[in-house]
């Protein structure tokens, strides 16, 4: 990353958009152009060029991410209302609501000062700021200028070059990151850090240097390409990039790790077109370079709980150094690039319970096809300020962002300042006037609660006008702590109603005890306990209601056992491709102990509630056959779908075993769904695989060709 940049003009900004593979409007530009020119005249930058310089640079930045012309004329235009004479309107007038709406965003967004917030509320910030740029594009205009700013920064004096750098890392890499704009994220933190921690950062960048970084990591990923090739994978892609210095140096000092111990400096990211070939890819790395313990992850077979899957492993060069490798397939890529979401995008409308994350993944897949797309259709321009439609920010007088959902009233926020404000809160003031306590919060407004004194405590109604659970349960705990006996005949009354609707009778000589064994699971000493907390809400009725169910239904049956498992007998029909003797197209799952596949000998067990679990006859589990849950079962004929069997295998070899059987299993086209393994410490490995067979005929002929292998001993069933 150098440190000076050459210094932006109009001309070069016009050529660069005569040579971009996208429409714009030049004449627009170039009245934005004369404009900003002409307001910002006289204006110098810290480091002297004239003013107009900065916003053509940004321009120059937007043009690159591929935006649209209106962006770019903001861009051009975005620093007139806040610095020079020139007003809103007359924006609005010379070049329409759209860019003089792009333009008030980001003159907004420069006006709030953050460095005298603090650091717990960076996430508020970064919600708020989302909350206010009614358009996307005012963000990425926002993010540019900061980049440009952060690139010209050795201008500025010590204090601001760390306030800036500060707000750089909390609030805007963090929005770069989640618009997927990564080298933006990326660049924005190495230059704050830099001046963050000057000597931190030159450390590691001599590194780097030092390493020849850039010429190893094409070496590496030219004879992957060749071998890959010659394997047959001709559609294989390749990128690489090296970590960010941010990236390491995160590493190296909050993780305390040597540069040589970071295994994921180098990447290599190898797309492919299935699964197959991910799991054929890594044989082929794990042959030409030797794997290191530990750093495998099948993340195909096992994805994060986001969704993200692909294959990781680490091998180390020929050189000796580690680097780690990246296999996928172009699906899994999306998936990792746009969320899970991607997938469900086009068949859910845009629904609104959905988090801020997951609706920005189509703001970055927008950004993705305005880059590559040469019609000049204006995506971006539909993504208005309903990112964050269920959520609203909302000021103390003290500066304090408080975030609330979408609805809440002005109970909600004094219980979310605190709840002793909340429970002293007499009033609020609005811009100095007095709002009803009904009042919905909206984004951006301040609002201060008037309190008296600290004995009044809430009203029963406040809980019909707050929103949140927070407000609620804090009013809740006020009136279990100062009104028990009103609590404890409201609870009673309540109760002895919700047993009548439930057709529950308890005798009179029984109810005490009865009720005194459900307080006590309920972790309440005393029946006045139980009508308490149902009074003030600490327990909810429904909640309740089901225990007293349970136990009722226990007292009454263990009056009577055999009529616990009493099953109306019928004529059988398969579901799942079993037959259970007696119920019909019951629900049957397979247990997961024994993994019974057809041909197997089995029987079934009558679960609570979840229908009919199927083992294998000679499961461990299904030895005791008295009890009158075990039901006889047996496969359906003719039934036909796949199943899974996981194998326990030795390997003699950590490399040659794993492509003997991956390639073994793919002669014989068995999918492989999972595979998983590690090194024993007598130096073999032992691996787990996953496969989809036809029936218990199928995997046997399959474990018997596997046997035959070289490398491979002790193949197990488990
Ligand atoms: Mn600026």
């Amino acid at each position: 990353m150098e440190n000076t940049f050459h210094i932006a003009s109009f001309e070069e900004l016009e050529r660069l958009v005569e040579e971009s593979p996208r429409n714009y409007d030049l004449e627009l530009l170039r009245r934005a152009y004369r404009l900003a020119e002409a307001s910002h005249k006289g204006q110098c930058r810290k480091s002297g060029e004239p003013y107009i310089t900065h916003p053509v640079a940004v321009a120059e930045l937007l043009l690159e991410l591929g935006m649209d012309t209106e962006t770019l004329a903001a861009a051009i235009l975005h620093d007139v209302v806040e610095d020079t004479d020139i007003t809103l309107e007359q924006i609005t007038q010379q070049f329409g609501a759209d860019i003089a709406l792009l333009v008030d965003g980001v003159t907004k967004l420069t006006q709030i000062n953050f460095s005298s917030i603090e650091e717990r509320q960076a996430e508020n910030l970064r919600k708020m700021l989302f909350a206010m740029s009614k358009d996307i594009r005012v963000m990425v205009i926002k993010l540019c200028d900061r980049l440009h700013n952060m690139r010209t920064g050795d201008a500025w004096a010590p204090q601001k070059q760390r306030d800036k750098s500060l707000e750089t890392m909390e609030v805007y890499a963090p929005i770069a990151h989640r618009l997927g704009i990564y080298h933006v994220k990326e660049e924005l933190e190495d230059r704050a850090l830099r001046y963050l921690d000057p000597i931190g950062y030159n450390e590691i960048k001599n590194l780097i240097e030092k390493n020849s970084a850039d010429q190893f990591l094409e070496k590496i990923s030219n004879s992957i390409k060749a071998r890959l090739q010659e394997t047959g994978m001709t559609s294989a892609h390749l990128e690489y990039r090296l970590k960010s210095i941010y990236g390491i140096y995160r590493k190296m000092y909050m993780h305390n790790k040597e540069f040589a111990e970071i295994y994921d400096i180098y990447a290599v990211r190898i797309f492919l077109d299935n699964v197959a070939e991910c799991y054929n890819a890594l044989g082929v790395i794990h042959d030409m370079y030797h794997p290191l313990p530990n750093r495998f992850k099948d993340y195909i077979s096992t994805p994060k709980p986001n969704g993200y899957k692909s294959l990781h492993t680490t091998v180390l060069g020929h050189e000796g150094i580690p680097f780690e490798v990246q296999i996928r397939t172009w699906e899994m890529h999306q998936t990792a690039e746009y969320g899970v979401a991607a997938h469900w995008k086009y068949k859910d409308g845009g629904g609104n319970n959905r988090t801020l994350d997951e609706r920005l993944v189509w703001v970055r897949q927008l950004l993705e096809t305005q880059r590559d797309s040469e019609d000049t259709e204006d995506l971006l321009r539909n993504i208005k300020s309903d990112l964050l439609p269920e959520e609203v920010f909302v000021f103390t007088p003290k500066g304090d962002v408080i975030s609330l959902p979408a609805g809440a009233t002005i109970i909600d926020f004094a219980y979310a300042i605190h709840s002793a404000v909340g429970n002293r809160m007499i009033g609020a003031k609005l811009n100095g006037k007095m709002v009803p306590i009904e009042h919905k919060v909206q984004t951006g407004e301040i609002i201060e609660i008037v309190t008296g004194p600290a004995n009044k405590g809430p009203s029963r109604d406040w809980l019909k006008v707050a929103t949140t659970s927070e407000a609620k349960n804090k009013i809740r705990t006020w009136f279990k702590k100062e009104r028990k006996e009103e609590n404890i005949a409201e609870g009673k009354a309540a109760l002895e109603k919700e047993l009548r609707r439930n057709l529950i009778s308890i005798p009179e000589d029984k109810y005490e005890g009865f009720m005194t064994d459900i307080a006590k699971k309920m972790r309440l000493n005393t029946i006045e306990e139980l009508y308490a907390a149902l009074g003030y809400g600490g327990i909810l009725m429904s909640k309740l209601i089901v225990r007293i169910k349970e136990e009722y239904n226990r007292v009454l049956k263990t009056a009577d056992p055999t009529e616990v498992f009493q099953i109306p007998k019928k004529t059988g029909k398969s579901s799942n491709g079993v037959v259970v003797e007696g119920i019909d197209n019951c629900l049957v799952k397979f247990s997961k102990c024994c993994s019974p596949l057809p041909g197997d000998e089995i029987v079934g067990f009558i679960t609570r509630g979840f229908g009919v679990s199927i083992h294998k006859r000679d499961c461990a589990n299904a030895q005791n056959l008295d009890s009158p849950r075990w039901v006889k079962a047996y496969w359906d004929a003719g039934v036909r779908e796949t199943f899974t069997a996981t194998l326990e295998l030795i390997s003699m070899d950590n490399v040659k075993g794993i492509s003997e059987v991956t390639t073994q299993l793919g002669n014989m086209r068995v999918p492989i769904n999972a595979m998983n393994m590690r090194s024993t410490k007598d130096g073999r490995m032992q691996m787990s695989i996953t496969i989809s067979v036809n029936n218990a005929e199928h995997l046997t002929n399959v474990i018997e060709k596997l046997q035959k292998l070289k490398h491979i001993t002790n193949i197990t069933r488990v």
